[in-house]
């Protein structure tokens, strides 16, 4: 069986301060443990005081993004090794912020997952389609397409997470029936199975306005192991209905 998984992703949100809120979070896991796997990546600047702050508490941090290469001359970026150094256990891969802003490929983000693999990493690959493609009927196309080139084939169960963000569901407070999420869920684990082993085992999450309203209905959606929250994971009052949902 696969452990569910919920991860928070702050953005470029977050200062010291917001540490309080990763705390508060700690504190209400202690109290009540929740069945899911939990993990939070908040700004780079923050991982390693994050990790510190959550060691021993069952909170993983991960970071955002990071560089194919393991150091060098690369003004600015950050490698899979210099997270994992940090107390990352995850980073995520092809945000869809990331391959806009960053004009970032499949190929990138491939590269980027290896990078974590080599490094110790789980990588959370992230795909999904613009709402473009879905009005003309591409939806299963693009993410099939996505996930072909952007996990690598040393891909496993343990050391990569899959998470279906339509682009048009970021941040809008829009999201897609259960049934098309069960849809594009179903075709992205046909495509795992084929291709891994181990295809069945790799946790699948939902992200896109998950609320602590709506997760409970999307968490029930089947191979849906998780979810991937931007702004809702910013307030521990917020995340932790959600973190319950995946019960
Ligand atoms: P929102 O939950 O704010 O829509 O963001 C989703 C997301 O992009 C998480 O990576």
């Amino acid at each position: 069986a696969r452990r569910p998984l919920i991860v928070g992703n702050w953005k470029m949100n977050g200062l010291t301060a917001s540490l309080a809120e990763a705390s508060a979070l700690a504190g209400k896991v202690k109290a009540q443990a929740p069945a899911a796997e939990l993990g939070l990546c908040p700004p780079a600047t923050l991982v390693a005081a994050m990790a510190a702050a959550l060691k021993g508490t069952g909170i993983g941090v991960g970071g955002q993004d990071c560089h194919a290469k393991a150091s060098g001359a690369h003004t600015g970026d950050i490698s899979a090794e210099a997270l994992k150094d940090a107390g990352a256990i995850y980073v995520l891969a092809g945000h869809s912020e990331r391959r806009t802003d960053h004009a970032e490929t499949d190929a990138t983000v491939r590269a980027k997952a290896q990078a974590a693999h080599r490094a110790g990493l789980i990588a959370i690959v992230c795909l999904g389609e613009t709402l473009a493609q879905r009005d003309a009927n591409e939806t299963l196309k693009v993410v099939s397409a996505q996930l072909r080139g952007s996990l690598p084939d040393d891909a496993t169960a343990a050391n990569t997470v899959v998470a279906y963000e339509p682009v048009w569901a970021i941040g809008t407070g829009r999201t897609p029936t259960e049934a098309q999420v069960a849809e594009v869920h179903a075709a992205m684990r046909q495509e795992l199975k084929a291709r891994f082993d181990d295809g069945e085992g790799f946790r699948l999450l939902y992200g896109g306005s998950v609320k602590p309203d709506n997760a409970k209905a999307l968490m029930a959606v089947a191979d849906v192991d998780g979810a991937l929250v931007g702004g809702a994971s910013l307030k521990a009052n917020d995340f932790w209905p959600i973190i319950e949902a995946k019960g």
